[in-house]
């Protein structure tokens, strides 16, 4: 009996996920609809204990990550080296898909029609300067009750620098206070990562069950053009970064981060996954804590690469389908809000079609067009969401090693 038991405790984590997911397409093929309460309940319920830690996460590990940074030189070189790797990486994801969309000009000829509108009024359409105000928080706590994760990283990053800078008694009370507070919310994390094959069982079986094989025929093309787009930065542009920048193996990478991917893609959010995410840096990649608990929640709430690219081709798209032809200068300018509208996507599900709003504001195009993207982003969500994630990953790697903060024991060793 025992030995049967040591015998499953020894299948990795990656394998139990994706024995999940199978099992979740296959009853959510054979069961279908009657099965949605009893799975989604099961989804949900994982979901929750995700985010119940999400906040509090948050709160300790980038606290203590800066404060574990040290003096304000090292912070202000991890920052421009994180917010390097960001722009760098987003902008070759964003040209990925510029490029792709203007190839294969999924939206010229397609006699598609408005299937399902959208009360343009309805959307909260964010601006620009808006994205600056929601950083600083009027009220830090009611950031947090209400669950606003740039606000709160902003509000992190300061308190830790400020806390390195009082009275020695002090800040070694502080500094342990939160060294103790995010140690505990990584052993919760690691007791909340224990159901994530049964929550993306769950999530996967509903999704299965709800969505149709219909939607993709008058949006094959765009559908394509998007995946395409993100399977070749994916699998082609963040490997070569990983190799060229760091020197390190991108696959041995992918398989220590394969089960935080797995749940970013069932999950479609790229906070809930931050958990998972931390963890298989720390305990897989061999990332050290100092960078990945400063980097990491940082990239799932800014670096967004598959939101990115997607919010391009979208909007290049709509353009495409009311036979709007858009000018250098206006492809530009959908290069730029593309990134804007990624760093101030947040990391939960469908994030990026609400804040495709600033895209289309920006060249003028009509709002409604989202409604034309609206039936496959369910899908779209769940790729660009793991590609996100991956980019987390993918840089969180590169800046560890430049910093020598890779530890090759536990990296080789998992
Ligand atoms: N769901 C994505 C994420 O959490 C954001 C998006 O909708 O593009 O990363």
């Amino acid at each position: 009996m025992s030995k049967t038991f040591d015998y499953f405790r020894k299948i990795p984590l990656t394998v139990w996920i994706f024995i999940g997911i199978i099992f979740g397409v296959l009853a959510g093929l054979i069961f279908g609809q009657p099965l949605v309460p009893v799975t989604s309940a099961i989804g949900d319920l994982f979901l929750r204990l995700l985010k119940m830690v999400i906040v509090p996460l948050i709160f300790t590990s980038i606290t203590s990550g800066v404060l574990g940074i040290g003096t304000s030189r090292n912070l202000g070189r991890l920052g421009l080296k994180t917010i390097a790797y960001y722009v760098t990486s987003s902008l070759i994801a964003i040209l990925t898909g510029l490029i792709l969309v203007n190839l294969i000009q999924p939206g010229i000829g397609s006699n598609i029609v408005l299937e399902s509108t959208v009360d343009a009024s309805n959307l909260s359409s964010g601006s620009l300067s808006d994205l600056l105000y929601r950083i600083i928080p009027v009220n830090p706590l009611s950031s947090m009750v209400n669950g606003d994760i740039l606000p709160i990283i902003f509000f992190c990053i300061i308190l830790g620098i400020f806390i390195s800078r009082i009275q020695e008694h002090y800040r070694q009370i502080l500094s342990d206070f939160f060294h103790a507070g995010f140690e505990v919310m990584m052993k919760i994390t690691r007791f909340v990562i224990l159901f994530a094959p049964l929550g993306v069982f769950g999530l996967v079986a509903k999704i299965t069950a709800t969505t149709g094989i219909e939607i993709f025929k008058s949006l094959g093309l765009y559908f394509i053009t998007v995946l395409a787009g993100l399977l070749f930065h994916y699998s082609v542009s963040l490997p070569l970064l990983v190799i060229l920048t760091a020197g390190e193996s991108p696959w041995r990478h992918l398989k220590n981060m394969s089960a935080a991917l797995l749940t970013a893609f069932t999950t479609s959010s790229s906070s809930a996954t931050l958990p998972l995410t931390m963890e298989c840096a720390e305990n897989n990649a061999g990332i050290s804590n100092k960078i990945s608990s400063f980097v990491l929640p940082l990239g799932a709430t800014v670096n967004m690469d598959g939101t990115a690219l997607y919010e391009c081709v979208a909007a290049m798209f709509i353009a495409q389908v009311y036979g709007i032809d858009l000018s250098f200068g206006a492809q530009f300018t959908v290069v730029i809000t593309a990134l804007l509208a990624s760093i101030g996507a947040a990391g939960i599900p469908m994030a990026g079609l609400v804040m495709m709003t600033i895209v289309l504001k920006a060249v003028g195009l009509p709002l409604e067009g989202i409604g034309l993207i609206l039936a496959v982003d369910r899908i779209l969500d769940m790729v660009r969401t793991s590609t996100n994630v991956w980019s987390d990953s993918c840089g969180t790697l590169i800046i560890a090693k430049s910093e020598g903060e890779l530890n090759n024991v536990i990296r080789n060793s998992s």
